[in-house]
């Protein structure tokens, strides 16, 4: 798969000279994307009220439960200011959260619609409900250029993306050609955990989108 260049340059939003990254802290795994920013050095604000959004670059939404996620975004009046938020700025969603940014999860569940893509919940049924598998990731390489080791993709009880419609784009699949990673423009979604390993590359690649300039 070669890499794709799926923002341009021009596109990518201006460096914060004052860069806070929000996490979506109503449910599920926020506290390890937290741990990832700190790390890298990334000043970090927990979300729950719309207010909270104010003067972010980006935000995560964590993985956990997407029906709950999507039911305390309604209840804490998040629904709508999240939508205006992902028009504007970058957005990573992790496995629950990348369900919570699609247009089409074939369920009846408060939903961002923010990206073109289909998923298909708990795609890789029970009995086998997570495993992790190396996958290749070439859009990585514009934060790690010297880095050819694929990526260690952590599956929870993941999604499949069952369709990614243009704008939208493929990011990553499995080795079958099953979609696991999808972006459109500073939108990014994936199945797996990437704050559940040691590996930086894909908060760097989201920072990267969210006009980190470190
Ligand atoms: N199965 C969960 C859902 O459908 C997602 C699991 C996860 O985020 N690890 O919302």
């Amino acid at each position: 798969m070669p890499a794709p260049n799926l923002i341009p340059p021009e596109k990518v939003p201006a460096p914060h000279s004052d860069f806070t990254v929000g996490v979506l802290a109503l449910q599920g795994s926020f506290w390890e994307h937290e741990v990832m920013l700190r790390r890298l050095g990334v000043a970090v604000r927990e979300v729950r009220l719309p207010s909270d959004l104010d003067g972010l670059a980006g935000l995560i939404i964590p993985g956990g439960e997407s029906t709950t996620i999507g039911k305390l975004a309604v209840e804490f009046g998040l629904l709508e200011p999240l939508r205006a938020f992902g028009r504007e700025h970058a957005i990573w969603g992790t496995c629950a959260g990348a369900i919570f940014l699609s247009k089409d999860a074939r369920r009846n569940q408060p939903l961002l619609e923010l990206m073109d893509i289909t998923v298909e919940r708990n795609a890789f049924g029970r009995q086998v409900a997570s495993f992790e598998v190396d996958i290749p990731v070439p859009a990585l390489k514009v934060v790690a250029p010297d880095d050819d080791r694929p990526f260690r993709a952590v599956f929870i009880r993941a999604p499949l993306i069952e369709r990614v419609t243009p704008p939208a784009e493929v990011l990553a699949t499995l080795e079958d050609g099953r979609i696991v990673a999808a972006q459109q423009g500073h939108l990014l979604a994936t199945a797996f955990h990437p704050e559940l390993t040691d590996d930086t590359r894909f908060h760097r690649y989201f920072l990267h989108l969210a006009g980190w300039a470190p």
